[in-house]
């Protein structure tokens, strides 16, 4: 079935494909946004009309992920990967240390990263097993002194996903930017939580850091500002011009999923999603193979390979024929990635899935 505007079916793994709907109240409110008579590009960050969309975007958040009101919701610049330098700079005290439990190549930024601001340590690599598992935490030597144990729950690159909230006796912090509003989760269970947009959320330049209340009081005093959890919070993330474009687009795609039914509704689609190329994999008698264990696999970013690796080509050249577009996968991983994020169409992973039966019974 043609799709609206002729799109594509994309399965990048980030920036990634947006809800046709919101794309289409973007483009309503362009030249006038909500009556201001102005673009949200134009307005002033400080006007009660900006003040109402990053107060509706916050309050929409909140009850997406039922955020307790002992949890800050900063939206900050810089990426998730400035995370991975404001966790420790904030949260990592002199003297003390950090746990990291590494399933991916993201995890592995983020110790990195740590390891330059304190004693950053390593409780799980999942890098002998190529990272095709994540680790029951149960299992790992946690020290209840820890300032914080870092896990990513789902890794975009190698397609690994926590099945459920990870759960520890120290803060637990959460790059959460792959699989954030994919399902429900239990925010007190985390210390820190943070997610780049531009995969669920919107567009690229907007990140999201829901942090409990006691642990701003960690900020150590003398901070460069933007990197201060504290002095974010108590100017409402608008200690300078926030992203506006992003926070306004993302707040449009949290009432989008409000609509839809939230985050549970988001779950069962995703289930169902992914559900349909991993039978896909599993049922072609081999000729394509699952990266990540069934226990891990991903519900946002699907990664297989073909037997024959020298079909790689092919496959992608005749995919993007069909419409079906950015299907490569990492180098690290090799074969091909299907991210389908929340606005993903269910559609898209049938018509992939048809694909990938037709090119196995053409080239098998
Ligand atoms: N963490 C995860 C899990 C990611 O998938 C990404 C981006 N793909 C990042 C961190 C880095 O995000 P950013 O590009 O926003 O810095």
């Amino acid at each position: 079935m043609p799709q609206p505007y002729d799109r594509v079916f994309n399965f990048s793994a980030g920036p990634g494909t947006l809800p046709v709907e919101v794309l289409e109240q973007c483009r309503e409110e362009m030249l006038n946004c909500q009556g201001s008579g102005m673009s949200v590009m134009e307005m002033s960050h400080r006007s009660s009309e900006f003040e109402a969309i990053i107060g509706a975007a916050e309050s929409d958040l909140r009850d997406l992920l039922a955020i307790p009101s002992t949890y800050k919701v900063l939206f900050l610049q810089g990426g998730a990967s400035l995370q991975f330098s404001m966790v420790p700079m904030n949260l990592l005290p002199e003297g003390g240390f950090a746990q990291y439990v590494v399933t991916g190549a993201w995890g592995k930024k983020a110790v990195e990263s740590g390891q330059i601001e304190g004693d950053a340590r390593v409780i799980f690599d999942g890098k002998t097993s190529n990272y095709k598992s994540v680790p029951d935490l149960g299992s790992l030597a946690v020290e209840p002194a820890a300032a914080y144990v870092h896990v990513t729950t789902n890794e975009t690159i190698q397609g690994v996903e926590f099945a459920s909230d990870p759960s520890v006796a120290p803060p637990l912090v959460c790059d959460m930017s792959s699989d954030i509003l994919s399902r429900p989760v239990t925010v007190s269970n985390y210390g820190l939580i943070y997610a780049g947009a531009q995969k669920n959320m919107g567009p690229a330049g907007l990140t999201v850091v829901i942090v409990r209340e006691d642990l701003l009081e960690r900020t150590p005093k003398s901070m460069p500002p933007m990197l201060d959890y504290r002095l974010q919070a108590k100017n409402g993330s608008m200690y300078n011009t926030p992203p506006c474009w992003s926070v306004y687009v993302s707040g449009l795609v949290y009432k989008h999923v409000k609509k839809l039914g939230g985050v549970a509704a988001m779950a069962q689609k995703s289930a169902e999603k992914s559900g349909v190329l991993y039978d896909a994999v599993d049922g072609s008698g081999g000729f394509y193979n699952g990266h990540a264990e069934k226990s891990a696999r991903s519900r946002m970013n699907v990664t297989f390979t073909l037997q024959d690796d020298s079909l790689t080509g092919d496959f992608l050249k005749g995919a993007e024929e069909a419409k079906l577009s950015g299907l490569h996968g990492h180098r690290s991983v090799g074969g091909f990635r299907a991210s389908i994020y929340n606005a993903f169409p269910l559609e898209g992973c049938k018509v992939l899935a048809g694909y990938m039966a037709d090119f196995a019974k053409r080239h098998g």
